[in-house]
């Protein structure tokens, strides 16, 4: 079927079919009998609708003002002016690069939501959630495991201050013990030499409390250790590492299928961008 281009005859932006008004420079148009072409019917009064003439200052009807300023040089040109008579500014190319940006800008958001979804079918895909999800318990566990292993840890190093006061309470009542028994033996008062007893004992005692001490830091470190594996399984991209062959030759497919949908998505938004751009330049050649 034929179909006709409508261009419009005051300006000559190509026209959506069936438009009955120019867009890009306000004129009221009509197909011509002939079907060929469009033609010019007036320019609507802004304040009743009125058509007035190419040109027209004043509304005829309600006597209106029918200018507008050029958004060039913002000097009062006629209604019916596409192009300003000073600066010689196109209104209706202004009109069009506008008309061109929205569509871009349209198409751009449109983009981005598409590729958000892709990425959010990606994240919510049954493979790499079952994988996720197994982290995130055996994570669980590992914090459950740290934690016991922390109380363990400082449970060994009360035990070990415990045992390091013991240490000096111990040989000293060893001293005065020694002292006493050789007192009551009648063996004079060799105070010096009753304690000396007492330096084994300390250090057998000091040596008990070091061990619960070391005790305690191991598991302290091994305590962070897991944490730092559960807090690492819990990342967004800990299925690398810890996820079996099998599960990630199942995620790389979504993956893939992701890369896939992206390039088709952009591939399709850089079409729509060049359709707009081929649109705009074959408008401006249109231009008149
Ligand atoms: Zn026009
Ligand atoms: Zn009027
Ligand atoms: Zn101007």
């Amino acid at each position: 079927m034929y179909t006709i281009s409508p261009k419009c005859p005051n300006c000559g932006a190509a026209l959506p079919s069936g438009s009955t008004d120019c867009q890009y420079c306000g004129a009221r148009i009509e197909l011509a009998p002939t079907l060929q072409q469009m033609r010019l019917l007036g320019f609507p009064c802004p304040n009743c609708g009125t058509l007035a003439d190419k040109g027209s200052r004043f509304c005829s009807n309600c006597g209106q003002t029918l200018l507008i300023k050029c958004p060039g040089c913002r000097t009062d040109i006629p209604l019916s002016a596409h192009v300003c008579p000073k600066c010689g500014l196109n209104r209706a190319a202004v009109a069009l690069i506008r008309e061109a940006e929205e569509k871009r800008k349209s198409i751009d958001s449109q983009t981005t939501t598409r590729l958000e979804q892709v990425q959010q079918q990606i994240a919510q895909h049954e493979s790499l959630r079952r994988v996720k999800d197994r982290l995130s318990l055996e994570a669980e566990r590992l914090e459950v495991d740290a934690a016991q292993l922390g109380q363990t840890a400082s449970n060994l190093s009360g035990r070990a201050a415990a045992i390091l006061g013991a240490a000096f309470v111990i040989p000293l009542a060893f001293c005065v013990l020694v002292h006493l028994a050789t007192a009551a033996l009648g063996k004079g008062n060799a105070w010096g030499i009753s304690c000396l007893g007492g330096i084994p004992a300390f250090l057998v005692v000091a040596a008990v409390s070091a061990r619960h001490y070391v005790e305690s830091q191991n598991a302290r470190r091994k305590a962070d250790t897991l944490r730092n594996k559960a807090s690492d399984m819990r990342t967004p991209d800990a299925w690398r590492k810890y996820a079996t062959p099998d599960e990630t030759k199942a995620i790389e497919t979504v993956f893939e299928w992701g890369k896939q949908e992206e390039s088709r998505i952009l591939q399709e938004s850089e079409a729509e961008r060049a359709k707009v751009d081929r649109w705009l330049e074959e408008s401006f050649n249109a231009l008149k």
